[in-house]
C-alpha cells in the first residue's frame, strides 16, 4: 500500500517526506505533473480537490494525501490566507509572494504583527475521505531573514522565539509546525486504514 503525496511543491515534499520517511511517494514519481484547479474557498476544500484529482488518476489501491496551506495576517484582513501561493499573482514564485507580503506590511506601516500558518491535510482512499488541520502562531516582520524553510518562513517568527523560521534550524520548525500538527492527526487514520486492509 503506497501513500502518495499530491503535491510537487519541493518545500512540502521535503517536510512531509521527513515526517513519514520512505512511506510516502510524491505523485510526480509515478505520473507526469498536471495542473489542478484549486477553486475551493477553504484550505480543507482545496486539499480535498488535490487529493481527489490524484486519487482519480491512480486508482483505488493507494492512499493519497494532499496539503493545502498558507499564512494569514489578521492586521491585513487575514490576507493572503488561501491565496498564499498566488498572492503576487498567478504563477508567482515563493520569493514574489514573500516580497508582496513584506511590501503590504510596509505600506500599512507595520514592522511586526501577529500571523499564523494553517495546514489542511486531506486523505482520500477507497475507505473514504478525511481532512485534518494544524496551526502555527507567531509574528510576521517587514523583512526577510535567513534561508531555511520555504515560502514565507524568512519573515515568520514563531511564538516563543526571536529568530525567523529562515534563521532557525529546520528541526525546530518540524517540531511544532502547522504541517507537523496536522500530519500527527492523520497518522491514526492511516493506521486504522492499514488495520482494516490487513
Ligand atoms: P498551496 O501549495 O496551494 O497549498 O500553497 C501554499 C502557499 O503557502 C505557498 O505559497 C507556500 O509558500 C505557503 N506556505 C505553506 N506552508 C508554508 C510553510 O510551512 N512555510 C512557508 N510558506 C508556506
Amino acid at each position: 500500500m503506497r501513500i502518495v503525496l499530491a503535491t510537487s511543491n519541493k518545500g512540502k515534499v521535503k517536510e512531509i517526506s521527513e515526517f513519514f520517511g520512505e512511506l510516502v511517494v510524491p505523485y510526480t514519481d509515478i505520473i507526469d505533473s498536471f495542473e489542478i484547479e484549486e477553486n475551493g474557498d477553504t484550505f480543507a476544500s482545496n486539499a480535498l480537490i488535490k487529493a481527489r484529482a490524484i486519487y482519480d488518476k491512480l486508482g483505488c489501491k493507494d492512499i493519497v494525501i494532499a496539503d493545502d496551506s498558507g499564512i494569514s495576517v489578521p492586521m491585513l484582513n487575514f490576507e493572503p490566507n488561501i491565496f498564499s501561493a498566488r498572492y503576487a499573482g498567478i504563477g508567482a514564485s515563493d520569493k514574489d509572494n514573500l516580497d508582496k507580503l513584506i511590501s503590504e506590511l510596509k505600506k500599512a506601516n507595520i514592522k511586526k504583527t501577529p500571523a499564523f500558518y494553517t495546514a489542511a491535510i486531506a486523505l482520500v482512499c477507497k475507505e473514504g475521505e478525511f481532512v485534518v488541520h494544524g496551526w502555527m502562531h507567531g509574528n510576521v516582520i517587514d523583512e526577510a531573514r535567513g534561508n531555511s524553510g520555504f515560502g514565507y518562513d524568512p519573515m515568520f517568527i514563531p511564538q516563543g522565539y526571536e529568530l525567523t523560521l529562515g534563521e532557525l534550524p529546520t528541526e525546530i520548525k518540524s517540531d511544532f509546525s502547522h504541517r507537523t500538527k496536522a500530519l500527527k492527526l492523520i497518522v491514526p487514520i492511516i493506521e486504522m486504514i492499514k488495520r482494516g486492509r490487513s
